[in-house]
């Protein structure tokens, strides 16, 4: 068979399906209608955009939330034809002038938690779709074939083209399809594409790998929508790429109402970055690994199955380490203008396993979670070999935190005695080895081995375990993190009640992205009683929503500080990059703009995916409640690492005498008030947000927000 390259690529791939548009400038943030593809019909359409819908879902999420709800029936499975992938980016995204401006957000029913996922990403795609002249991306349907979808935003033509081929495994197929659609290596950077590995075609947790070309370092980069399966969902439908080619963006290509404005947030933020980063957190030359030795230093940083939190050897693969390894040779900004540029990547890289074993590889990462879940959260403390699993993780399309994070409560049930070498084909499964890890991670991509066990996620293999090994179940809900049916992402909320609720109610699953109090609570002690602790869980989910529903990333909200923090109020909200963000949405949208109008177009989503999950049967009390490792000290090993600690909040918070009882006793004694104390938080949560005690939305709150939809209030109805 002739090799697969760039020039013979798209000969190999039949139109199955062309559609023409009509190119229209975008308008003050939008391009006012959505691109709908059905694969099993293989039709392709243009539907419009409501006033409504704007007004009630703003962008971003919003639509995807809402194009879903529309889309599926409330049994739809995540493998049924008719469930969706729907990607959108945002009224402000796409923006040059202020950083961290390029974000699309892809929503879908999740393989691992049979509901609504959510998951934000990078790159260049989002911005691309909309400049090509749609707000968002549907598709649902199959094809029995692998599919190309390509949008040509410079020609105003859509296809379908199937893609007969084995290739699949991101690394190869993003730089094969962005050279193919490029008439030269100017226009690969008007191109943004779309995979997933062939990890995704067997295992739960699989990601979608989003790219940029790299002109300085002549490189694909990718970031991951990384969370909840939609990598499973994209390959399942059959579809190898989604290919979008925009080459013409201008310093104004989103039609802002005042461009001006928008320059004006743009140069404080950027004179912010320029003077204060390399002081701060050294976002440009570190990136998030600055977290890991802070983490082990606050006891944060997950080590073995978020058992401990922190670890001498967490030095190995500190943030120094990674920014020598870093390439700096260029700007690391995941989208045009931004100058935060934290999205490093390590050149030249040796593999030394799998199926590219020989080759040198760049590689994009790898960030914080990645590092905690694949590495400490397995006993794994060495550079390289988190390298190879990161690599190998993005290039079969495996989401790190789910993969890492399985991987070491299958670590801990190993040493439980749940498993050995007969259950798992002969992997020795003892923390800290990564032969074993590397193997189930390719595992995971053949479709073969006890690997794909492990890649269904832990909610799947608590009940496999329990149902073929006969493992306690009870045992395995403390120590399988995950909630909803999502892995948690690694930090220890062992100590900060509010960051448990924060994990645990969060509406797709356990992602810092909703809300991150650790500090707030620990370290700045702000959060003292369940009054404080609420409005906290109201406010910060409420608004690090609002970035999903604009294409915007977080990270430069709260990942550099300005100096008139010092004198804030309320320091943890960042007044002052409140300001440009309202300086922002009246500069893109033309409307009169005030924290109130951002907090309101936020609550109204924010609500809406709650009632959203309870269609789908979920979204009450009981699917908000974490597993106790989350919440405390499981096991004797635990208790006896931090004693001191325990003991004393025995004698000081719960005022029980700890001396001659027993570990058995005092866990028992420290789970119990903690316990208490989660169900406290959940009902002061739920007050504050306009919730009933189950945790359902009301019809006053939703009356409130202006959600009161008949579709949505008949679900609430329904569940009440
Ligand atoms: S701050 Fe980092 S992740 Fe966010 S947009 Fe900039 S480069 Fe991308």
């Amino acid at each position: 068979m002739t090799e697969i390259t760039s020039r013979n690529i798209r000969a190999k791939q039949k139109s199955l399906a062309t559609y023409k548009y009509e190119l229209k400038p975008v308008v003050h943030g939008y391009a006012n209608r959505t691109l709908f593809i059905d694969l099993t019909k293989k039709k392709i359409e243009s539907k419009p955009m409501t006033p409504k819908m704007k007004e009630l879902f703003t962008g971003g999420r919003g639509f995807g939330l809402w194009l879903l709800w529309n889309g599926i029936k409330d049994k739809t499975k995540w493998n049924d034809p008719e469930n969706e992938l729907i990607v959108a980016g945002g009224p402000i995204g796409g923006i040059t002038a202020y950083p961290g401006s390029g974000k699309s957000t892809v929503v879908t029913i999740s393989p691992l938690t049979d509901s609504v996922i959510d998951s934000n990403v990078g790159a260049y795609f989002g911005p691309y779709l909309k400049f090509s002249g749609w707000d968002a991306l549907e598709i649902q349907g199959k094809n029995d074939k692998d599919v190309v979808i390509f949008i040509d935003g410079d020609k105003g033509e859509v296809t379908i083209e199937e893609a007969d081929y084995d290739l699949v495994d991101t690394h190869i197929i993003n730089r094969l399809l962005t050279e193919a659609y490029a008439q030269n290596e100017k226009e690969m950077r008007g191109i943004s594409v779309i995979s997933a590995g062939q990890g995704a075609d067997h295992v739960a947790m699989s990601c979608l790998n989003f790219s940029f070309y790299d002109a300085r370092r002549k490189e694909i980069r990718i970031k991951q929508a990384a969370r909840g399966g939609c990598g499973r969902v994209f390959r399942d439908k059959h579809i190898k790429a989604v290919v979008v080619k925009y080459t013409q963006v201008s310093g104004d290509s989103n039609g802002c109402a005042d461009i001006e404005l928008v320059r004006k947030a743009g140069k404080r933020l950027n004179k912010e970055i320029a003077d204060f980063d390399k002081v701060q957190n050294d976002m440009g030359e570190t990136g998030t690994p600055y977290l890991v030795e802070i983490m082990s230093k606050f006891d944060l940083l997950p080590i073995q199955n978020f058992r401990f939190g922190s670890d001498p050897r967490a030095k190995q693969i500190a943030g120094e380490i990674w920014k020598a390894m870093f390439d700096h040779s260029g700007p690391d900004g995941c989208w045009y203008g931004c100058t935060l540029a934290c999205a490093h990547g390590v050149p030249h890289f040796h593999l030394r396993t799998g199926p590219y074993k020989g080759e040198t590889v760049f590689i994009d990462g790898p960030e914080y979670e990645t590092i905690g879940a694949l590495g400490t959260n397995n006993d794994i403390f060495n550079t390289a070999q988190i390298l190879e699993m990161n690599f190998y993780c993005d290039t079969y399309g495996i989401d790190t935190i789910s993969c890492g994070n399985s991987i070491a409560f299958a670590m801990e049930c190993w040493e439980n005695g749940i498993l050995n070498l007969e259950r798992t084909g002969g992997l020795d499964l003892s923390w800290g080895n990564y032969d074993s890890a590397i193997e189930m991670i390719h595992q995971m991509a053949r479709g073969k081995g006890f690997g794909v066990i492990v890649g269904q996620g832990i909610r799947y293999m608590k009940k496999y375990f329990a149902e073929h090994f006969g493992a306690d179940a009870k045992v395995m809900q403390d120590i399988g993190m995950e909630v909803k049916g999502l892995e948690v992402s690694d930090y220890i909320s062992k100590e900060s009640l509010t960051q448990q609720g924060g994990y645990a109610m969060a509406s797709k699953g356990p992602q810092h992205d909703e809300a991150w109090l650790i500090f707030i609570e620990m370290v700045h002690k702000q959060l003292p009683t369940f009054e404080k602790k609420a409005e906290a869980l109201f406010y910060f989910p409420v608004w690090r929503t609002w970035f999903s529903l604009h294409g915007l990333c977080k990270l430069p909200w709260n990942d550099i500080i300005p100096t008139s923090n010092k004198t804030a109020e309320e320091p943890a909200k960042v007044p002052e990059h409140i300001e440009n963000y309202c300086w922002l949405h009246e500069g893109v949208m033309g409307i009169k703009t005030t924290h109130e109008t951002l907090m309101a177009e936020s609550e109204k989503v924010y609500h809406f995916q709650r009632v959203f999950n309870l269609r789908r049967g979920y979204g009450k009390r009981n699917d908000d409640r974490p597993p106790y490792r989350a919440m405390g000290p499981v096991t004797v090993k635990e208790y006896e690492s931090r004693t001191e600690r325990y003991d004393q909040q025995l004698r000081e918070e719960v005022g029980i005498d700890p001396t001659g009882l027993s570990v058995e006793q005092k866990l028992a004694a420290v789970r119990k008030y903690r316990e208490d104390r989660y169900e406290q938080l959940l009902d002061a949560v739920y007050k504050r947000r306009g919730w009933t005690a189950e945790g359902i939305p009301t019809l006053e709150t939703l009356k409130r927000v202006g959600m009161d939809l008949p579709e949505v209030v008949e679900v609430v109805k329904h569940n009440s």
